[in-house]
């Protein structure tokens, strides 16, 4: 994927130098920049306003420290970052992550692709991420809870329900968004939707556990009717074993689908007659354990150490919902090679570029990230509207709300790639129908920032 023109590969080489090191934050820049190019020569004005320096640049960087107490007395130190990428359509929104590999690159490419997801789910909602470097893995809940609450601490100065609205992300589920949402009550004296992912007993809604995972189904089930196939009777593979690898699993099934293997950091199990989600749901939601715990259980699966190699099962439709860049070409060969027809990221760029050539060159249905997983944060938003009225919804209603949303962010997707002669590439599509919202609004708003 190369830029063809000196003004995008002219913007792009800015992009490097001022963010120097941080090549996952290139790595989406690039991948946007290429679809923008059609965009640029159809419209001039945009150019002239410099809406694609803007774009590519956040409105505001917080970083900060976290100082924690551990259960031995010890005092631990970890950065905090929230990037507050672009507010034109909305509070920024986006998740926060806590995981070792956490820096301000990551947190800039999670915040850039950000816009264009929310752009696309048509709430509004602005783009925005945030996280810290701390690892919640073998912590106990004390710790977890004083390093979310001093890590609110300063958060909440920068946060508010109409200012930027953070969810969960990798490492941040229920039980952290509960300790920073009573840290920021308790710091603010204010009880409003200022996070999302919230508990049903404090504000959150039904569905936004399963809204990712059961969304990148939706999205994917869009995708097989314009070949007129479907999830029924598909063998499926699905990474990662989190939030989003779980409801995309259960989602899968309920649509008569077989999901035959799992992953997390260590490895994957293979379960040729399907996995059990009920065992899975205790070992990784209950109990926090590992993945390979899982063939304790179930001794006709086997469980291999290394996650790569879990591209290699033969399977119609792989989920990846682990992590960004966990598919390579190699891995997307193996699969083309198998016989995948549709691949949907659920995890926030876990195809590399050259994965995704494989995909786009071979005729695949691959549902990029900014689209096949936006069911997420377009729950939060229906967790907002909830919040801002009141009142909670029930079960059918938000995901029958959610559905329509992945339909509809299918088939704009869709209508942009056939307008701008490419059909049935997604990944222009999603990237063209997410920008032209934000754009827009950009540039009806002037030159502020
Ligand atoms: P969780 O923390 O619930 O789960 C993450 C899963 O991915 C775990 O199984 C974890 O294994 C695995 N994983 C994490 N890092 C790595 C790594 N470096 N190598 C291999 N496996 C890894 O996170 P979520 O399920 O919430 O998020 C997964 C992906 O989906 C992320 O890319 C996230 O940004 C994206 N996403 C999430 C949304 C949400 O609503 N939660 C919304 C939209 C996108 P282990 O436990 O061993 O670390």
């Amino acid at each position: 994927m190369k830029l063809q023109t000196e003004y995008m590969q002219d913007l792009m080489d800015r992009v490097i130098k001022n963010h120097p090191s941080q090549p996952e934050f290139h790595q989406a820049v690039q991948e946007v920049l290429v679809c923008m190019e059609p965009v640029a020569k159809a419209y001039p004005e945009y150019v002239k306003a410099g809406i694609f320096e803007r774009m590519v640049e956040p409105e505001r960087i917080i970083i900060f420290r976290v100082s924690w107490v551990a259960d031995n007395g010890d005092v631990k130190v970890n950065r905090g970052f929230r990037v507050q990428f672009n507010s034109a359509i909305g509070p920024y929104k986006g998740g926060l992550r806590l995981h070792p590999s956490v820096n301000l690159g990551v947190i800039k490419f999670l915040g850039f692709e950000q816009i264009f997801k929310n752009s696309l789910t048509g709430l509004p909602m602005g783009g925005g991420k945030g996280g810290s470097d701390f690892d919640p893995k073998g912590k106990s809940d004390g710790e977890i809870m004083r390093f979310c609450q001093s890590f609110m601490t300063e958060l909440s100065k920068h946060i508010g329900a109409d200012t930027d609205v953070p969810a969960g992300d990798i490492g941040v589920g229920a039980r952290e968004i509960g300790f920073m949402f009573g840290q920021y009550k308790r710091l603010r004296n204010e009880f409003t939707g200022v996070l999302t992912g919230k508990g049903l007993n404090y504000g959150g809604s039904l569905v936004r556990t399963e809204a990712t995972g059961y969304g990148c189904c939706y999205f994917t089930q869009a995708m097989l009717e314009t070949k007129g196939e479907s999830f029924a009777g598909k063998v499926v593979v699905i990474s990662g074993s989190g939030n989003v690898a779980i409801y995309a699993t259960e989602k899968a099934t309920q649509l008569g689908a077989t999901v035959v293997a799992l992953s997390d950091s260590g490895g994957y199990i293979y379960d040729p007659a399907g996995v059990d989600l009920k065992l899975v749901k205790r070992l990784k939601e209950v109990e926090r354990k590992r993945i390979s715990e899982y063939v304790k259980e179930r001794p006709d699966a086997k469980y291999t150490s290394g996650c790569s190699g879990i591209w290699t099962i033969p399977c119609d439709i792989a989920l990846p919902c682990a992590t960004q860049n966990e598919l390579d070409g190699d891995a997307a060969n193996a699969l083309v090679a198998n016989g995948v027809v549709a691949v949907a990221e659920g995890a926030n760029m876990p195809c590399t570029p050259q994965a995704v050539e494989v995909f786009l060159e071979k005729g695949i249905l691959f549902g990029p990230g900014k689209a096949a997983n936006a069911g997420g944060v377009a729950t939060s938003g229906l967790e907002m509207s909830q919040n801002s009225m009141r009142l909670s919804w029930t079960f059918e209603e938000v995901d029958e709300k959610l559905e329509a949303i992945m339909r509809n962010i299918h088939r704009q997707a869709k209508a942009a790639a056939e307008e701008y002669g490419e059909p049935s590439n997604y990944v222009l599509g999603a990237n063209i129908a997410g920008f032209l919202k934000v754009a827009n609004a950009m540039y009806l708003q002037g030159v502020a920032y």
